[in-house]
């Protein structure tokens, strides 16, 4: 049997982080990723501020700006008649006051590549966590198979899932998170992008329909969301309808109509917003997604797993270089991460029953002309209330500090 000190099952924002956190504290750290690469084009791009302030942290600021880019200052809220600016991320405090759009397979192969700088890292691609190894009880390894079949077991002191919203090794753990209602799922394709067209993110709302254009250079990545449970029927519908919907609203895109000619071009993303009441058993631990799968809704989940990734590594490595991992050390990442969670939560849920449902049901009236709803007004013409989206959004609750084992002063 194989051995690692820390096994990290899955390569997204929370496990990469993780993994390259203790690999800078010294600790033998192997990450699992099922797939080849992290070319996968249903990964959200946002990078926040805090994520950003840990790239600058860890000696990574200068590469991260060096990837292709665009920024987001301010969110904008469609109502009748107009738009009002419900956060301006340039009121915080700089210089990572904004929303960096990364693709998100650059972000995770500059972790990638940082972690190979260090000696206690490894990465193993297309090899995918099967289930748990126990020894009276307690977690000690996992089981895994690769792409070519190959199986095996890899022991280890601990034991993190990292594996998203569909955690296999939760599952093993019979860990059951408690799930809340979304009134959405997303339809995910690509349409062709010319120059001419406008750049960086597009919002656009319909009566039924709300969709979000990422530009990709020379494609659009289109996430379209639809009302939960409507993708079976409304795939018994030409396709072409879908992509003239969009053109109601954006003619600028009506050369593009019959760009999508099959709905095998569209990807139906299963929203999920749930979470775990226990995140750890003994010598096991989940985190991001696998404790608390996260809306798209505010972008910011993947922010909330690298948070996640920074707590861990900051409160367990000590711990765990003394190899005494207890049940409260992991319990305590937990009550740490608590707060951010359930907040972003909370306001996810809220946005969902009060402004996604009813617009998804065509019950409320997004285009022509009136004035902001009263709530609209009451949060944009005051200032200490116009503040409070923007830190939600731009710093979460309370951004985790950078331990000091990470910092580099720059790239190695
Ligand atoms: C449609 C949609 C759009 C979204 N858009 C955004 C956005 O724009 N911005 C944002 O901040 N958040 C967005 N989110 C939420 C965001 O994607 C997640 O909150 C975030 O990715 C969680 O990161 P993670 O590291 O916990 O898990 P993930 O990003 O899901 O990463 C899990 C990794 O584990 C790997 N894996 C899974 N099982 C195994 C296994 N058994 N063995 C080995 N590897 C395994 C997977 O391949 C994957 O690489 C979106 C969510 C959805 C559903």
């Amino acid at each position: 049997m194989e051995r690692t000190t820390v096994c990290v099952v899955g390569g997204g924002p929370a496990g990469m982080v993780l993994g390259l956190l203790l690999a800078r504290a010294g600790i033998e750290v192997t990450v699992l990723e099922k797939h080849d690469d992290f070319l996968r084009d249903f990964r959200g791009d946002t990078v926040h501020p805090p994520t950003l302030d840990l790239l600058d942290d860890l000696g990574l600021g200068e590469r991260f700006r060096a990837l292709p880019q665009s920024r987001i200052e301010r969110v904008q809220v469609p109502f009748r008649g107009g738009a009002a600016t419900v956060a301006d991320l340039t009121t915080l405090p700089g210089p990572n006051n904004f929303v960096a759009m990364v693709p998100q397979w650059d972000f995770l192969d500059l972790l990638a590549d940082a972690g190979a700088a260090e000696p206690t890292f490894r990465l193993r691609m297309r090899t995918e966590a099967t289930g748990l190894l126990r020894e009276n009880g307690r977690v000690v390894g996992v089981t895994y198979r690769t792409r070519d079949g190959e199986t095996g077991s890899i022991a280890a002191d601990l034991t993190v899932a990292c594996d998203g919203r569909g955690s296999i090794l939760r599952a093993a753990a019979e860990l059951r998170p408690k799930s809340y209602p979304t009134p959405m799922d997303v339809w995910w394709f690509r349409l062709p992008r010319l120059a001419s067209d406008p750049a960086g993110i597009v919002g656009l709302i319909s009566k039924a329909r709300a969709a979000v254009l990422i530009d990709r250079g020379d494609y659009w990545q289109v996430a379209t969301l639809i009302r939960k449970g409507s993708d079976a029927e409304a795939r018994r519908t030409p396709v072409e309808g879908m992509v003239r919907d969009l053109i109601g609203v954006a003619p600028w895109l009506a050369d593009r109509a019959d760009a999508v000619s099959s709905w095998d071009d569209v990807k139906t993303l299963d929203v999920k917003l749930d979470r775990l009441r226990r995140w750890h058993l003994d010598g096991f631990l989940c985190l991001g997604d696998a404790a608390h799968a996260m809306s798209p809704i505010g972008g910011v989940g993947i922010n909330l797993a690298v948070q996640d990734g920074v707590a861990a590594a900051r409160m367990l490595a000590g711990p765990i270089q003394r190899r005494s991992v207890s049940t409260w050390d992991l319990a305590k990442v937990r009550w740490r991460r608590l707060l951010p969670t359930v907040a972003i939560q909370t306001l996810q849920r809220v946005l969902h029953a009060r402004g996604l449902r009813p617009a998804l049901e065509g019950k409320i009236e997004v285009a022509g002309a009136g004035r902001p709803p009263l709530p609209l007004r009451v949060l944009t013409g005051t200032p200490l209330l116009r503040r409070i989206p923007a830190q939600l959004l731009g710093r979460s609750v309370f951004p985790e500090p950078t331990p000091e084992f990470a910092r580099r002063s720059a790239a190695r």
